[in-house]
């Protein structure tokens, strides 16, 4: 009888698969209502002469099952202990996990280049507030109320204020707190009610301001060739053509030649051979009197340009509306 049990009990232990399942074995058997313990309380029933008998097969079963039950603790034990191991192991060879990191945006790019190559001729990079008041807007720059170039950059108008259609208000600023010899570019935002394949309602602006005695076109001419060859490279020439803004007299438009044909004329420059990059021109003599700077006595060229416009030119970009679709695809390749 007791043969069967302890067969039966010592396949259970070798077949537990865990230590929790290891204690109800025992509990089972060994604990305070246990099979084994309630055999052992009921040997003082049996005829005095089987007792010691009885006694001694139970006493050695018992420590065999203990023995049992100890030696498989241990192998569940040791098996547990791989398990966590294995949970927390790591494969060092792994590729881990990547993280994509950003860059500036092509336009902050190209506008530091700006920046860099005029910074490095002796200009001083000044802002000013992108909401203004059409004084500084308009007015100081010889643009009064009736004139017609106001339609052109005609905004988004904020009850008494508008935002500012180009930051040439930062040249009058400057000069009402400052006296020539003056040195600045003004870059930021400016905004204007146009939206196409080659303008944007907001787009970013550059705008330099020399003012000093003796300045001139030769000046300007000379300040920006320096610039187109650093920007674009050093083959490129550029040329002044007469054009019209209320702010200087005389005013160009300054083209910079193709870089694709060499000047010879192909489809990107329309045959022509230039490209053109920006408007310039000698400080209009009113817009001197309007910040109480003596026009007989000084002289000075203003220049303006679009930073997308430049940052198109330089990369062969078709569609300025490119520059804030926020396309992975796109702002991955600068
Ligand atoms: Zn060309």
């Amino acid at each position: 009888m007791f043969e069967e049990m302890k067969e039966n009990v010592l396949k259970q232990i070798n077949d537990a698969q865990d230590i929790a399942q290891l204690e109800r074995i025992r509990v089972n058997y060994l604990g305070k209502k246990g099979i084994l313990t309630e055999q052992m309380r009921s040997i003082g029933k049996l005829p005095p002469e089987e007792r010691p008998k009885v006694g001694q097969v139970l006493n050695e079963l018992k420590q065999t099952i203990e023995q049992a039950l100890e030696e498989r603790k241990k192998v569940l034990e040791a098996r547990e202990q791989e398990k966590s191991l294995q949970k927390l192991w790591i494969d060092v060879t792994l590729p881990g996990a990547i993280r994509k990191v950003g860059h500036p945006h092509p336009i902050s790019k190209v506008l530091e280049e700006i920046e860099t190559i005029f910074v490095s001729m002796g200009f001083k990079v000044v802002e000013g507030p992108e909401i203004e008041d059409s004084w500084h807007n308009f007015d100081a720059l010889n643009t009064p109320e009736w004139h017609p170039a106001r339609d052109m950059h005609d905004s988004f108008y904020l009850q008494d204020k508008l935002l500012r259609t180009h930051t040439s208000p930062v040249q009058i600023r400057t000069m009402l707190s400052e006296q020539p010899p003056i040195a600045i570019i003004s870059p930021g935002r400016v905004y204007r009610r146009d939206y196409d394949a080659t303008h944007l309602p907001m787009f970013t602006q550059v705008e330099g301001l020399y003012v000093d005695e003796h300045v001139s076109v030769a000046h300007l001419k000379y300040t920006l060739e320096i610039f187109a060859k650093r920007i674009f490279g050093p083959e490129r020439k550029i040329r002044l053509r007469p054009s019209y803004f209320p702010f200087t007299e005389p005013s160009f438009e300054v083209d910079v030649s193709c870089g694709i044909c060499g000047g010879k004329g192909c489809p990107s420059c329309k045959y022509t051979g230039w490209l053109e990059i920006l408007g310039a021109g000698m400080v209009h003599p009113n817009v001197f009197r309007n910040v109480g700077y003596d026009p007989e006595k000084y002289t000075g060229f203003a220049f303006g340009m679009g930073v997308e416009r430049i940052a198109m030119l330089k990369h062969g970009i078709k569609d300025i509306r490119d520059f804030v679709r926020n396309d992975e695809r796109f702002l991955e390749c600068f």
